[in-house]
């Protein structure tokens, strides 16, 4: 897609700092992180946001979702349990779509913000 960021990232028009590609997704650092872990999932293929999604998505929407607990333990935020049980760590995927969702580039991505807080934004 001319003039879409994000397909300028997955052809390498635009540097990223890049931290998973397979044939179907990439994953890179968000430029303004909300927190210690910031990641962006995206699909190669040009999907402007999961609004224009069917169930014909589903495949790419759950190897988007699949990568995320991959992501977090690689960078340091998989939940995890102490010696009690209590659960720790932790992140947050988030898909924000369309303008009251908050959603700024129009290439469908995951976002996957984690690590120890403060964040940037709570929530
Ligand atoms: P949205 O608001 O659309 O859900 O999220 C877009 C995200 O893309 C924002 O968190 C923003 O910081 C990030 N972003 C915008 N431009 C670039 C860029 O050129 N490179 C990277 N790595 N992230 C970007
Ligand atoms: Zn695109």
């Amino acid at each position: 897609m001319d003039n879409c960021l994000f397909c300028k990232i997955v052809a390498k028009q635009i540097p990223s700092t890049v931290v998973y590609e397979d044939d179907d997704l990439l994953a890179f650092k968000d430029i303004h992180p909300h927190a210690p872990v910031h990641l962006l999932v995206i699909p190669k293929v040009h999907v402007s946001t999961l609004s224009e999604c069917d169930a014909s998505h589903t495949p790419i929407l759950g190897k988007m979702l699949a990568l995320a607990p991959k992501l977090a333990a690689e960078h340091g935020c998989a939940v995890s349990y102490d010696a009690d049980g209590k659960p720790q760590g932790g992140y947050k995927t988030l898909i924000n779509s369309g303008p009251d969702g908050g959603q700024e580039v129009y290439h469908l991505h995951l976002h996957l913000v984690g690590g120890p807080r403060p964040w940037r934004v709570q929530g």
